[in-house]
């Protein structure tokens, strides 16, 4: 039987760490989260976000937007939280509404406050095994809680399945800095059950319930499912059919309760990240 991995205690100790680190601070970091969508759950994730925030001690500003909202009014408000010295990290919650265009958005943003490392620069730094200012979080929240569970990535074979640019492809060059030989899979690869098999550890981050079955899993791999479904019952389901993998598996992550934490906890290091770099010649903070 697997050893269930707990992504909250593991994020909270990280919260916990970071926030003796502000209180000692003068100077307290500031986070700003644009909503342009009507999404009920970016909605949730914002509050969220904004919650974690001012319990650590951050400075948070919400901006929401409605339907009317144009490009040129997201711009503008780029280029002011670009130049606001109490801003040190700017989030766009994706999607945005369908007139608007995200990617334009994204690379307006100064990249030494983009907190969610989607910018164009972070995300090459990040390809080149350089340190971006900031790693996406939820690649960075997977890594960190597989070392927290001291789970060797040094050649072993990973696959990863999905090919976004938040999660999947992220997480593949993660794996891969970290000496893994990594297969990234999408809806077109082929026998996904071959690849799966031979891997010593899994990711997957579809948002297809149940896509990995236990005949699908390797005796003794790991299995991280960042897959979050909201089912009609209002419950949430990842990617992987967990009561059977775990009995095959040595670590899986539960959903809810594994990858999720972390990303919002690696949301708030990467934010404390961003406002020491920018503060790195203030003596005062
Ligand atoms: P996405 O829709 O942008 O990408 C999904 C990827 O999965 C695509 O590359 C697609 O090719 C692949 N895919 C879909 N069905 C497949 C199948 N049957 N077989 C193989 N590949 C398949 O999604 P995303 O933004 O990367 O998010 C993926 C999932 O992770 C969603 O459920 C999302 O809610 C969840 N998510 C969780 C967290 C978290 O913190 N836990 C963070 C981000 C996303």
């Amino acid at each position: 039987m697997a050893v269930i991995i707990d992504g909250k205690k593991v994020a909270t100790s990280l919260l916990e760490n970071l926030k003796l680190k502000v209180q000692q601070s003068e100077k307290k970091p500031g986070l700003a989260v644009i909503l342009a969508n009507n999404d009920a759950s970016s909605k949730i994730y914002v509050s969220n976000k904004e919650k974690q925030s001012l319990a650590l001690g951050f400075k948070s500003s919400v901006y929401i937007f409605d339907k009317s909202t144009t490009q040129g009014q997201l711009i503008k408000l780029i280029h002011e939280l670009n130049e606001n010295e109490q801003i040190n990290g700017i989030l766009v919650q994706l999607p945005l509404f369908d007139h608007l265009d995200a990617n334009q958005i994204i690379e307006l943003i100064n990249p030494k406050k983009d907190v969610d490392g989607f910018h164009p620069i972070n995300v090459g730094k990040l390809n080149c095994g350089l340190k971006p200012y900031a790693t996406c979080c939820t690649p960075k929240g997977i890594i960190k809680l597989l070392k927290a569970y001291n789970i060797e990535l040094e050649g072993k074979n990973a696959v990863v399945i999905g090919r976004s640019n938040i999660v999947g492809k992220p997480t593949a060059t993660l794996l891969t800095n970290e000496n893994a030989t990594v297969t990234l899979a999408h809806s077109k690869t082929k026998d996904l059950k071959s690849i799966t098999k031979n891997a010593d550890i899994i990711i997957s981050a579809t948002g297809s319930p149940k896509l990995i079955k236990a005949d699908m899993v390797k005796k003794g791999a790991v299995v991280v499912d960042v897959g979050i479904v909201r089912q009609f019952d209002k419950s949430l389901v990842g990617d992987v059919d967990f009561e059977k993998v775990k009995k095959i598996a040595s670590y899986i992550t539960p959903v809810p309760g594994g990858v999720g934490p972390m990303t919002i906890a690696c949301l708030m290091e990467n934010t404390w990240e961003l406002f020491l770099e920018q503060n790195k010649n203030n003596a005062k903070f």
